[in-house]
């Protein structure tokens, strides 16, 4: 008989989202004709600038002549990954073109990787974070019971306000450690110090750190790093995922890549043995982003196409700079929304985050996301996102600013 893979019931049913429907259908059917303000969007929603859409264009030209038509470009197209050693030359990092991958994302990327360590690996995540890092180590089974503090076997790496939403390095030992920076949910970014101290615990206890870069283009303070690899040490123990979704609009296009420098170690392995293991299972497992949106991708990382995308995310950072004002003349307390696009909203007294959904939805009519969805950490807190429309952002911004009783 066939048995199932009996960890996929250490999750919980999937609930955060369905709820938020749920939750806003019932007030539409009570209130026809309000309109809902969205400021939870977790996708992009402005479209490819022109640079993009041409690169995408020609790629599609290409296939419809023999002599440049291409198949099978397992490990990434060459150009790509020249333009991507050529960004972190830029940032002060080299890489060979072998040590990064191409990927059709970072989620994927990001969920597959526990599977080249150890299922005896114990995990440290940041509380709260982007669910792909917990929920695909539940899968394999490296998370234990769920209680009401999280699985028994995960380490949990608080974000609070005391920290500035950066945790510490952990107290006890661990094996893989997810840092996501600038992070999702919160928006707040580490520094060069934050990191070495995660570098220094990796390379003293031969762990290894999974590094999510997804918004480090959002990022304009030129004191923060926008790769891990900024950090000293960092070669040696971390693996940095990135993606040109959150970058250049391309949730749907579908584009990431992971870097694997060769010095990478782990416990009993030498250099190059990480690198080797994460090439053997994406040449086993996944045949190769699209051609046409690996050259979507090289127009990404061109002049017109940086200075183009650069523009939509000062446009999204526009929003955020109106909802980070506009909700602290309320007297909200609001973090993040400086060099990210997400802004974390304390609840005001001791209300949590699922009560403040409703008075936000009951009195102003705008939707975001509660922060107890993102781990337990989060109780208490609120996401809100500046990937909507300009104007839909402002009329929500109105809206709390003239019907939220705080
Ligand atoms: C949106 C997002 C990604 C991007 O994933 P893709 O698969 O590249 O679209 C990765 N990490 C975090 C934290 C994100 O919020």
């Amino acid at each position: 008989m066939a048995k199932l893979n009996p960890h996929f019931d250490d999750l919980p049913a999937s609930y955060l989202f369905r709820e938020i429907k749920r939750r806003a259908g019932l007030f539409q059917e009570k209130n026809p004709g309000v309109p809902l303000l969205r400021l939870g969007i977790g996708d992009t929603t402005q479209p490819l600038p022109p640079a993009v859409i041409a690169g995408l264009h020609a790629a599609v030209d290409k296939l419809s002549r023999k002599e440049t038509y291409t198949g099978y470009m397992d490990e990434g197209s060459v150009a790509l990954r020249e333009a991507l050693v050529k960004r972190y030359a830029e940032r002060g990092v080299s890489l060979d073109i072998d040590e990064i991958f191409i990927s059709d994302g970072a989620k994927p990327d990001s969920a597959n990787i526990q599977s080249i360590f150890s299922v005896h690996n114990t995990v440290a995540v940041q509380d709260p974070a982007y669910p792909v890092y917990v929920d695909t180590n539940v899968m394999a089974g490296r998370a234990g019971k769920l209680t009401k503090k999280g699985y028994s076997r995960f380490v949990y790496m608080p974000c609070t306000e005391e920290n500035g939403f950066i945790p510490d390095i952990p107290k006890k030992k661990v094996d893989l450690i997810y840092i996501c920076s600038p992070n999702n949910p919160t928006g707040m970014v580490a520094t060069h110090a934050q990191l070495k101290r995660f570098v220094d615990y990796a390379n003293r206890n031969k762990a290894v750190i999974i590094f999510d870069a997804a918004y480090s283009t959002y990022i304009t303070d030129p004191d923060l790093p926008r790769t891990i690899y900024e950090v000293p040490g960092a070669e040696k123990c971390a693996i940095e995922i990135s993606s040109f979704s959150k970058e250049a609009g391309f949730t749907g296009v579908r584009l990431g890549w992971t870097v694997v420098p060769k010095t990478v170690r782990a416990e009993g392995s030498k250099a190059g043995k990480v690198n080797a293991l994460w090439n053997r299972r994406q040449a086993t497992m996944f045949n190769g982003a699209s051609n046409i949106v690996q050259e979507g991708g090289v127009a990404v990382l061109s002049e017109p196409g940086q200075k183009e995308c650069r523009e939509i995310i000062a446009y999204y950072m526009n929003n955020a700079s109106v909802i980070k004002k506009g909700l602290e003349k309320t007297g909200l307390k609001v973090y993040g929304g400086v060099n990210a696009p997400f802004l974390w909203v304390k609840a005001p007294g001791k209300m949590k985050s699922w009560d403040f959904f409703d008075k936000l939805l009951n009195e102003a009519h705008v939707v975001g996301t509660p922060g107890s969805g993102f781990g337990p950490c989060g109780e208490g807190y609120f996401r809100l996102s500046a990937f909507g429309d300009a104007g839909d952002t402002q009329r929500a911004v109105a809206s709390i600013q003239a019907s939220l009783k705080i």
